[in-house]
């Protein structure tokens, strides 16, 4: 497994792969490893013969005030891990090889961000559309795999691939947890003891939020479920509780039907973001 650093080695060692007919996947993040990313990187070992990580701290999709500076960065840490899972290459630019100072496009979808996280935190997803078109556009994976942990930006950038033509095939895969249900984020390391011992909270919110819409709950009916078992737990600020359809992302306010349920909720200074799905 090789680290580099620039754009030009990466697409020598994709030319290379290429050359020998290998099928090429792509596992973007922004480091500080955990089983859900590795899990991630098996997939695309399993289906893919060569598997390239980008590891980039993604300076565009923090807004004021988030956590750009703290966001934990391993690099070491993080090869240690990939090499094990199956990982050929690690990208790992900095955001001066990334952006040129005077870069001024932005891929932008339409209605899709405009709610749940995209409703709290301006700007993100253009952030995450820009860069994940400049990685697609960098390594021209055949597959690329994102965690349903992040539902929105799945959705978004299946929708991007798709309305923009872009010649891969955008794979999600399941959200890896703890045994107590907290799903794993690199974001858990800020969790006090305290916090930590009430995050699963959130899944368990959504659980009960899963249920009701089993029992034929409507999605205003499922949210206020959620929100109640949310209340249960002081520490937590909620941002948002929404029931989208899971395609459009679309409330489904007194509807029923294919369901994301989607919560935001802070402990502290730390956001934390979960969904689950409930079929039909
Ligand atoms: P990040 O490093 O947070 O940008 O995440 C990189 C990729 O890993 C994204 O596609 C995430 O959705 C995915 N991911 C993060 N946490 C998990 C998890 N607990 N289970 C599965 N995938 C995850």
């Amino acid at each position: 497994m090789k680290i580099v650093h620039t754009k030009h080695d990466v697409r020598d060692a994709v030319a290379a792969a290429r050359a020998e007919g290998k099928s090429i996947g792509l596992v973007p993040t922004m480091g500080a490893l955990h089983e859900g990313h590795l899990s991630l990187v098996s997939t695309a070992a399993a289906e893919c013969d060569f598997v390239i990580v980008s590891i980039f701290v993604n300076p565009t999709q923090f807004g004021p005030g988030e956590d750009l500076e703290r966001y934990p960065r391993d690099l070491q840490g993080d090869a240690a891990k990939l090499q094990p899972a199956g990982a050929d290459l690690i990208f790992a630019p900095d955001p001066e090889q990334m952006y040129a100072e005077d870069a001024c496009t932005v891929v932008s979808v339409g209605s899709l961000i405009e709610g749940l996280c995209g409703a709290h935190r301006p700007g993100h997803f253009d952030g995450v559309t820009t860069i994940v078109c400049k990685l697609f556009n960098i390594v021209q994976p055949d597959r690329a795999f994102f965690g349903r942990k992040d539902y929105q930006q799945l959705v978004v950038i299946r929708r991007m691939a798709r309305d923009l033509d872009m010649p891969v095939k955008v794979i999600g895969l399941p959200t890896v947890r703890e045994a107590d249900g907290l799903a794993l984020s690199s974001r858990n390391a800020y969790l006090s003891d305290e916090q930590r011992a009430a995050a699963p909270k959130l899944h368990q919110a959504l659980q009960a939020g899963v249920g009701a819409a089993r029992g034929g709950a409507t999605g205003a009916q499922v949210e206020r479920v959620v929100r109640d078992a949310l209340a249960q737990e002081p520490l937590f600020d909620v941002q948002y509780v929404q029931a989208v359809d899971a395609n459009t992302l679309q409330p489904l306010g007194e509807g029923t039907g294919p369901m994301a349920i989607a919560a935001a909720a802070y402990l502290g200074k730390t956001r934390l973001i979960d969904n689950v799905a409930v079929e039909d």
